[in-house]
């Protein structure tokens, strides 16, 4: 997606280590208006596949899966919790994920009562790196028996292996912005 990628190479910055910052349109501050242009690409390429549920984690992913949803007319955002929160009761799908950029791990928490085998869901979040978040929230569809229509991240970090470990899970990936790689002056690399 090519105002992504201009988004990206604009406002973006390279903090080493594998690590974008891009807290001034993404994750902190948000620009709405790229997120709607995020979601009518996610539309566009799944708008035929009868997806009614759009799943991520918080804190990141939800103005990504909320914005998305409105494209696809009925479908509800689920967000996987970090933590227990004392209402969720002990009905829960739940996966570990290590954090890439915090550094620990947590443990991934769904309601039992907002994932079924009736759905089909489309996963996003705002970046793939390794891809832990993704498997933790693919184990979660499985341990509903939910159908994973695709995984979508807005960047992809290419270099750290999590679409080759989605796709060799079997699950489709449809990231916006694919990085190639990301050099210490600070330049950034598309895919394509
Ligand atoms: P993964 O689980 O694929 O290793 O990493 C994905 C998660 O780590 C995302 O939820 C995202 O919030 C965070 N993350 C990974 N790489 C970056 C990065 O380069 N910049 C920022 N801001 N977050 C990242």
């Amino acid at each position: 997606m090519d105002l992504l990628k201009e988004k990206i190479i604009k406002e973006g910055k390279y903090l080493g280590n594998g690590v974008l910052k891009v807290d001034n349109f993404l994750n902190h501050q948000i620009d709405v208006d790229i997120l709607n242009e995020m979601g009518k690409e996610w539309y566009r390429i799944f708008r035929n596949e009868n997806i009614n549920k759009i799943l991520t984690v918080e804190a990141s992913g939800i103005g990504v899966a909320c914005i998305t949803a409105q494209y696809f007319k009925g479908a509800k955002v689920v967000f996987a919790k970090k933590s227990k929160s004392s209402n969720i009761g002990n009905d829960f799908y739940s996966a570990k994920a290590f954090s890439f950029t915090h550094r620990n791990t947590n443990e991934l928490i769904v309601s039992k009562s907002y994932l079924s085998e009736e759905d089909r869901v489309l996963i996003v979040d705002d970046f793939l790196a390794s891809g832990e978040a993704f498997d933790a929230l693919v184990s979660i569809c499985e341990q509903a028996g939910a159908t994973v229509v695709a995984v979508g991240a807005a960047i992809e970090k290419k270099d750290q292996g999590g679409a080759e470990r989605m796709k060799k899970r079997g699950i489709r990936v449809e990231s916006l912005a694919v990085i190639e790689k990301m050099d210490d002056d600070g330049t950034i690399t598309f895919s394509d």
